[in-house]
């Protein structure tokens, strides 16, 4: 897989593009103007994993309760601006790290201006988000439609305004629900410009349903080489979202933090309770960060052989399994032992593996 390269942007300490790994974001589902609960979260997305956060700025007292949250907060903070181009400025002095704006709805040209004059004075990025949801009307009409040019083309008009102001601190992103309109847009942009691109299905729906929609849509454009940073978007606790991404960017080797899970789809010979047995293997997994494969199998068929592959592996037999750690049989364990005991070894693994990286 040959990666796009683009120009490279900073958010707070986290770069985007370039040779940078691509980052996982997510966005708080917080009322910003609670600053206690905005940071309780920030912290629990910093715990699953997440590298950069935006939040919501409807109004003055979201922008005035910025300052308190970009001094604790310790995930870099994004700005999500619409409409009014006054709440970017606060936000800006404020503290952010990076702004979002939405061209379909911020197309005030002096306030674009002094946006960009802001930004440029401390440092910070601005994101182009295209959204099909609220794509400019001119755009929609000029191209017959939601296309992927009138997606593009949207981006590259807003770039083009920011670059006017010499502002070329400048990343893009043309969201669609539709997976494969997100797919052709984001083909289309990253043939036309060198920009570093964020990636993301808008809208995707729930845990389950969002997170094959971000994967199609996501992991297609990944394994093009394109994106530099992504956001699955799921109606779910945003830290879902985090895990999706980890798990998109797993699926394709991009990046290794935390396990991966492999379980077989159980069948007639299962003879332990497989699905209760994975399901909390899974959950206990979410708090471990060091990459690692864990294998949970059913039978003697192919237990055995991918227990012994992983890094990690029980395999099922008669109401008991077989502990496998790095190709070698740990001990035979009763169902009732065996997820304690895995952990307990997983423990161990994260342990040295921290040793290590000191
Ligand atoms: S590993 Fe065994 S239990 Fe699991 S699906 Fe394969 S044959 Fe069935």
């Amino acid at each position: 897989m040959i990666r796009k390269k683009t120009r490279q942007v900073q958010v707070g300490g986290v770069m985007i593009g370039g040779e940078a790994p691509i980052s996982v974001q997510s966005m708080n589902t917080t009322d910003t103007a609670d600053i206690a609960a905005t940071l309780a979260q920030i912290k629990e997305l910093a715990e699953a994993g997440c590298e950069l956060t935006r939040l919501a700025v409807p109004d003055a007292t979201a922008a005035s309760a910025l300052g308190e949250i970009c001094r604790f907060s310790i995930l870099p903070i994004i700005a999500d601006i619409h409409f009014d181009y006054r709440l970017a400025l606060a936000a800006i002095k404020n503290g952010v790290n990076g702004l979002r704006i939405n061209p379909g709805n911020l197309r005030d040209q002096e306030g674009l201006v002094q946006i960009a004059a802001a930004a440029r004075k401390r440092r910070i990025p601005i994101r182009v988000g295209v959204n099909s949801g609220s794509l400019d009307r001119r755009m929609i009409e000029y191209y017959g439609g939601i296309t992927a040019e009138a997606m593009a083309h949207s981006a590259l008009a807003a770039a083009r305004r920011l670059e006017e102001t010499g502002f070329e601190d400048i990343c893009l992103s043309v969201k669609a629900s539709d997976p494969g309109l997100t797919i052709s847009s984001y083909r289309l942009l990253s043939q036309l410009t060198d920009y570093p691109l964020h990636l993301g299905v808008t809208e995707a729906g729930t845990a389950w349903e969002g997170t094959i929609r971000s994967a199609v849509g996501i992991g297609t454009l990944l394994a093009e080489g394109i994106g530099d940073t992504i956001r699955v978007s799921l109606t779910a606790d945003p830290c879902e979202e985090v895990k999706a991404g980890y798990a998109i960017l797993r699926a394709l080797n991009l990046r290794q933090r935390g396990a991966v899970l492999v379980s077989c789809p159980t069948c007639g010979r299962t003879q332990v309770d497989m699905l209760k047995l994975v399901k909390e293997v899974e959950t206990r997994l979410i708090k471990i960060n060091t990459p690692l494969t864990v294998a949970v199998m059913g039978c003697i068929v192919n237990g055995p052989g991918e227990a012994r592959a992983a890094d990690i592996g029980l395999a099922g037999g008669q109401g008991e399994f077989v502990l496998f750690k790095k190709g070698e049989i740990i001990c035979k364990l009763s169902e009732d032992e065996a997820v304690d005991a895995l952990f307990s070894e997983i423990e161990k693994m994260e342990q040295e593996s921290g040793e290590q990286a000191q």
